[in-house]
């Protein structure tokens, strides 16, 4: 039935897409191999996140890009995921009239995803879905992630371009953007420009990029750009698009791409590795055992360290030197 779903996918069948997207989605043991056989047709792609709170107008704003995309002859996917929303499916895009305009163009692929198990789990989900995306042709893939936390900043950072969406008369939020959505912003947008206070929104995130640092003079460092859109009445779409070019440009001209690309596909494969190596453990250690050496460390019979190392030589990772184990265990004896 589905053994030539990737070929199928890579030639462009949408809804062998729509099933691959599914499976990842629900973690399947089967994508895992799918997805290594999508690997080598990915990487042309680019992949841009954006984030910002809710109701700061993303979603308009996402439809108006892919509008925008389209004119230059593009084909767009579009992965909208809710770290907080137990629902699936058309649940989010449902309240999203205009996405759905967008979901009758054969050009467009959209799909919305929620939270489902861990944030890590979700996180890499969505990394799959828009790596099949790539790989089965569309030019450019839109990740649209709802608010500003942890959760989204390890969303979007899958991404080539992170665009970082807020209104004017932030307030409080300028002091929230300090801590992390400012490290990953490539580009920000001050949406509802139609409305008052966006200059001055504008300024203040100006200022905040130059005292992080990240309005240098050098041609070699990207010099994040901060652009006022108005996205229910179409204004500044076209800056912003041609803004997402920019930044690839100069991420590929600057050599800033592969670095990225190197960092991530580190972080992915550490990530992966944990994710086995968890696997095989909770194999290897039956619930009665977990249970009994537990008790053998809180009637201090053991310890955890030497609990630890224990299990470490049980999934085939005994004695490392770097490990946390034995250098915390180094402090205390005489090794
Ligand atoms: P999201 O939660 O960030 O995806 O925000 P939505 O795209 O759902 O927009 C939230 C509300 O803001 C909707 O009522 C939009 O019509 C409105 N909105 C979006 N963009 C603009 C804009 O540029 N100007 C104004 N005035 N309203 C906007």
């Amino acid at each position: 039935m589905s053994t030539d779903i990737v070929e199928r996918v890579l030639s462009g069948d949408r809804r062998a897409l729509a099933r691959m997207v599914t499976l990842i989605e629900n973690e399947a043991p089967e994508a895992r191999d799918y997805l290594a056989r999508l690997y080598p047709q990915s990487g042309r792609a680019q992949i841009v996140g954006f984030t910002g709170s809710p109701g700061a107008g993303k979603s308009t704003l996402v439809t108006q890009v892919v509008r925008e995309l389209r004119r230059r002859d593009l084909r767009i996917g579009v992965v909208a995921v809710d770290p907080s929303s137990p629902f699936t499916g058309g649940a989010i895009l449902g309240d999203r009239i205009r996405m759905q305009e967008l979901a009758g163009d054969p050009q467009v692929f959209i799909r919305s995803m929620a939270s489902r198990g861990s944030l890590g789990g979700l996180a890499a989900s969505t990394r799959d879905v828009a790596r099949a995306l790539d790989a089965a042709g569309y030019d450019v893939v839109i990740i649209e992630t709802v608010g500003a936390g942890q959760a989204e900043v390890e969303i979007v950072r899958a991404a080539h371009t992170v665009l970082v969406v807020t209104v004017p008369g932030m307030g409080d939020d300028i002091q929230a953007l300090k801590a992390g959505i400012l490290e990953i912003a490539d580009i920000f947008v001050v949406n509802k420009a139609d409305r008052p206070g966006a200059d001055q929104t504008a300024a203040e995130l100006r200022m905040l990029l130059s005292l992080a640092g990240k309005q240098p003079k050098s041609a070699e460092v990207w010099r994040v750009p901060i652009l006022k859109t108005s996205a229910t009445l179409g204004a500044g779409i076209p800056e912003l698009v041609d803004a997402l070019f920019r930044h690839r440009a100069f991420l590929s001209e600057s050599g800033q791409l592969t670095q990225r690309n190197q960092r991530q596909v580190r972080s992915e494969v550490l990530a992966l590795l944990q994710h086995t190596l968890g696997q095989r453990l909770r194999s290897a250690v039956a619930e009665d055992e977990w249970q009994r050496l537990i008790d053998e460390v809180v009637e201090r019979r053991a310890n955890p360290y030497s609990v630890a190392e224990l299990l470490a030589r049980r999934v085939g990772l005994g004695d490392s030197k770097e490990d946390a184990v034995s250098s915390r265990e180094g402090a205390t004896s005489a090794s």
